[in-house]
């Protein structure tokens, strides 16, 4: 019986959508979009987005190559920015829908984060191999970013993303991906307020003042680890300096501090990371 409500509501609403919408309609009424009736005068004020993050991606992949695999493969994006002049962006991807281009992630407790994110593919190549076996990062052209940061403002705004939830591929699946890499200016998303400001850049000071006791004594593996974990990095807490710690320090380095990004522990990426999870305390408000 609901079954055959629901189908004549489906097939009348089309024939009397013409007559609600001339004036017909019932203040306080409204339907689902499968044309079931609904009460709509009241509105929860508990709510909010079930969009959380922002996750940044380069496609490695040239223009052409990167529309025909993110619409026709297992593999997508909401959005891609291509490298045209001047860029586009492409919604491949309605937002309140899940785009998969996060795998397996996590951050700060929160896990597989394409249900939970938007993700923003920029068409970029990556990097090259250097004949002696090294990877060369490729710089993002300068108009590739004045288009993004417009694209983050309004997604971070609507969807009320925190500034530190706008995150790169690499921090959220560290295991095997490390884009947008270490070229990606970070530090101009910064200057745009859309996130956080880089604590090299705003808090040198505090930096420089802790970066100073760590190399008198350099942290060892555990206190990386559980720092990196405190940040939001997903890091399991062995002890040692292994595989996946390396892969977890060299996505924070190439956000961080992109000069060096090896992996290794340093008293420069210890006194990075304890600035961020020591923010300096806010200034009391007046009186
Ligand atoms: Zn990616």
């Amino acid at each position: 019986m609901n079954r055959l409500r629901q189908v004549a509501a489906a097939l009348l609403l089309p024939l009397l959508l013409p007559l609600l919408t001339a004036g017909c309609a019932t203040p306080g009424m409204g339907t689902t979009e499968g044309g079931i009736p609904v009460v709509t005068t009241h509105t929860a004020k508990g709510q909010d987005s079930r969009v959380l993050f922002l996750v940044i991606h380069y496609t490695v992949a040239d223009r052409a190559q990167s529309l025909h695999i993110l619409t026709e493969r297992e593999v997508s994006a909401h959005y891609l920015l291509t490298d045209e002049t001047p860029p586009r962006i492409h919604r491949l991807v309605d937002e309140n829908r899940r785009a998969w281009h996060s795998g397996v992630s996590g951050w700060k407790g929160h896990r597989l984060l394409n249900a939970s994110s938007i993700g923003i593919e920029i068409v970029h190549p990556g990097f090259r191999k250097r004949p002696d076996g090294e990877r060369e990062y490729l710089p993002f052209p300068e108009a590739q970013i004045d288009a993004l940061i417009p694209l983050v403002r309004d997604i971070v705004a609507r969807h009320q993303i925190r500034p530190e939830r706008v995150l790169g591929h690499g921090e959220v699946t560290p295991a095997y991906k490390e884009d947008p890499g270490p070229t990606f200016p970070w530090h101009r998303l910064a200057a745009a307020g859309v996130v956080p400001p880089l604590p090299g850049l705003a808090q040198a000071a505090r930096v420089a003042a802790q970066r100073a006791t760590y190399e008198a004594a350099l942290p060892d593996a555990a206190w990386f680890q559980q720092q990196l974990q405190q940040w939001g990095y997903v890091i399991e807490r062995t002890g040692q300096w292994d595989e996946q710690s390396r892969r977890v320090m060299m996505n924070f380095q190439m956000r961080y501090r992109p000069a060096l990004y090896r992996g290794d522990m340093d008293a420069e990426s210890a006194a990075l990371l304890w600035v961020l999870n020591n923010p300096p305390p806010a200034p009391k408000a007046a009186p």
